[in-house]
Formats: structure tokens, sequence, C-alpha cells
């Protein structure tokens, strides 16, 4: 199985990236997360996005399209993949068609309000890549799953959120009608309780399977 997971940012796709990727056994391709290591590595590619990034802004199109195309030859992809953040543009998705054929969208919904208030209380792990909400670690600083201190990530500062989720309606919403176009898309409530919304995007994936 193909799957492309999309939504604003603060939806929750990361943390039911991992969910599917553990349950149905399938490779697990974060951009952000593909990102986020080059800049911490100082790679050509982490030096090229790391200004964009700052800013909420999009990586441009070349640049995530040739890792994604890189990280999509690794033996790991064979069974399957989620694409966490990939496409983001019509470019991107263009781009991706000629490469491979998805199977399946997941296009997780929620208003704007929810957005905001779960970026701005989210504090990530720098080693597992897990996200958690302020309110539910009840003043805990450090990662419940590996101990490593908890960060809040520089593009979820309110400043930046907002420019984020412009971002994502000018140029990756335009993605649903594309997806819609094919037939492939699979709209879930991402209101809902993460482990409730995991089950209902679990269901989707079995029709899909
Ligand atoms: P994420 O972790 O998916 O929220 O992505 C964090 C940031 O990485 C985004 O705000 C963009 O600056 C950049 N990014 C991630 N994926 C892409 C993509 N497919 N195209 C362009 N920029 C991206």
């Amino acid at each position: 199985m193909k799957i492309i997971l999309l939504g604003p940012p603060g939806a929750g796709k990361g943390t039911q990236a991992q969910l599917i990727t553990e349950r149905f056994k399938l490779a697990h391709i974060s951009t952000g997360e593909m990102l986020r290591t080059a800049i911490r590595n100082k790679t050509e590619t982490g030096l090229k996005a790391e200004s964009f990034m700052d800013k909420g802004q999009l990586v441009p199109d070349d640049v995530v399209i040739a890792l994604v195309q890189e990280r999509l030859q690794e033996p790991d992809c064979e069974n399957g993949y989620i694409l966490d953040g990939f496409p983001r543009t019509v470019a991107q998705a263009e781009a991706l068609d000629t490469i491979t054929e998805i199977d399946a969208v997941i296009d997780i919904n929620l208003p704007d309000d929810f957005l905001v208030e779960r970026l701005s209380g989210r504090r990530v792990c720098p080693v597992c890549e897990r996200s958690y909400h302020v309110e539910l670690l009840n003043g805990a600083t450090t990662c419940p799953d590996d101990g490593a201190v908890l960060v809040q990530r520089e593009d979820d500062e309110p400043k930046t959120i907002k420019s984020r989720l412009k971002v994502y309606y000018q140029k990756t919403a335009p993605l649903i009608a594309y997806y819609k176009a094919k037939g492939i898309v699979h709209a879930v409530d991402g209101t809902q309780y993460y482990k409730v919304l995991g089950e209902n995007i679990a269901d989707e994936l079995k029709a899909v399977q």
C-alpha cells in the first residue's frame, strides 16, 4: 500500500503515520523529519531548507522532490509506505505521479482553532520525534518513551504557525481536489481522540487493501 496523509499542520499526521506504519508494516516517510535531520547534520539540503522552514514557508519543490525520489528507492519502501507531509504542492504531486501510483489519500479535517491550540502546546522528542501536548504531560519535561528532554519546534511559535496555515490553504489544500479527481480520497475527522482517529483511518485502509 502506498498512502498519502494529507492535512493542515497540527492535524496529527505524524502521530497517525506512526500508528499506521506499526499496524500495516509500512515505511514512514516524513519530509519534515528528513529536512530537520538534514539541518542538524548541516548537509547541502539542510542548508537550502533552513531559512524556509524557520519562516514557516515551503522548501522549494526541486529540493523536496529529489529527497523523496532518493528515499523511495530504499529497500524498506518495497512493501509500501506512508507519505507524511509530502506532497505539499501540485507540482510535487505531479512529480510523484511520474514515480509511482498512490492507493489512498487520507485527508484529516479539523478547524483552525484546534490547530493553533495543538501546535502552540506541542512538545516533541528530538530522539523518537513523537509529539506530546503540554496539557497531557502533567508538568513532565522528558519523553515518556525514551527520557529525552522534550523541545518546542522553532516553527511552532504563534507567528510562524499563522504563516504555515496560510501556506497550507494556498498551496496544499488544492491537492484534495487533485486526488478527488482520481477517486482515492478518504476524509476523516481529525478532532477525535487520536486513538479513535487511528481506528477510523485503519478501517478506511482495510477497505483499500
Ligand atoms: P512538517 O514536519 O511536515 O510539519 O514540516 C515542517 C516544515 O518542513 C514545513 O513547514 C516546510 O517548511 C518543510 N517541509 C516539509 N515537507 C515539505 C514539502 N513536502 N514541501 C516543502 N516543504 C516541506
